[in-house]
């Protein structure tokens, strides 16, 4: 499959919940756009790359399956068709709440009625977009429940930072629209969302969950979030054996290092000083 933009690749997927095949993913080339994040970490696509076609991939980054409208930004959400072969998580039983899913497939039909007929396209309006996003938590959250339909313990709620990343990327989309109220909104339940399920996180995701919760909390001028947020990054190496040189080492010398500076910073990190989600 050939795209117009010849920033993006297609992939071929599978819907993991119902099972419709040929849903084209976009995948946005590396080294194509010049991007920067705003301070939770969203890209913002500034222009292309010299020789490359310009794409403002948070407008399409969601996949949507046209038949149970199961959405997600996150390939490994669905079957890569390329990938057959290769093994691939099992197929979500048939549980109760898979026929819930499929039942509500029409509502969710309806929050695409716009679109249906270019669901994937290499364009989507910052209307699309949002209501694309609304789906992926949707489904984000749906996932949660058949993991925990399956087995309680081994919920991995790690999974839910994704509804988490999609919240933050609606509050970005909404920012660049002028949309201030609505976007803080979105930033707000992303705080929530994040204090709800930190306490179930683990190593890595706990680290980018607690790093998050800070810089969401200097945003809410909260003294007490972000205190809790440099405690538990500062303490982090006593409570648990970190390895130098592995990933979770990086994340936290990283996340610590970017918390602390922001910290001494926080003044600019004020809404009234910020520029939309971005420092002046
Ligand atoms: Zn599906």
């Amino acid at each position: 499959m050939e795209t117009k933009n010849k920033s993006l690749l297609i992939i071929p997927v599978t819907c993991h919940m119902c099972g419709a095949e040929h849903i084209p993913h976009l995948s946005l080339q590396r080294r194509t756009m010049e991007a920067q994040n705003n301070i939770f970490g969203v890209p913002q696509y500034i222009k292309a790359l010299p020789g490359k076609d310009f794409c403002d991939y948070n407008l399409i980054r969601v996949t949507i399956c046209p038949k149970c409208f199961f959405s997600s930004a996150y390939i490994d959400d669905f079957i890569s068709e390329s990938n057959l072969k290769k093994e691939h998580p099992e197929p979500f039983d048939k549980a109760p709440i898979l026929r819930h899913w499929l039942e509500g497939a029409a509502k969710r039909r309806e929050k695409m009625e716009s679109f249906l007929e270019n669901l994937n396209g290499e364009e989507r309006s910052a209307k699309q977009a949002l209501a694309s996003y609304t789906l992926a938590i949707c489904s984000c959250n749906e996932v949660g429940k058949l993991q925990e339909a399956r087995n309680e313990k081994s919920r991995d709620y790690s999974g839910m930072l994704r509804s988490v990343n999609y919240m933050l990327t609606k509050a970005e989309l909404l920012m660049a629209h002028k949309k201030s109220q609505d976007a803080k909104k979105y930033a707000k339940a992303a705080l929530e969302k994040l204090k709800e399920i930190f306490p179930y996180l683990k190593r890595e995701s706990s680290i980018k969950a607690g790093y998050l919760i800070g810089m969401l909390g200097l945003y809410f001028d909260s003294t007490k979030t972000v205190g809790q947020s440099l405690n538990f990054l500062r303490e982090y190496e006593k409570n648990n054996k970190v390895r130098a040189g592995t990933d979770e080492h990086k994340a936290l010398v990283s996340s610590l290092k970017k918390m602390t500076e922001a910290y001494q910073h926080r003044e600019e990190y004020s809404q009234s000083q910020l520029n939309g989600f971005n420092i002046r």
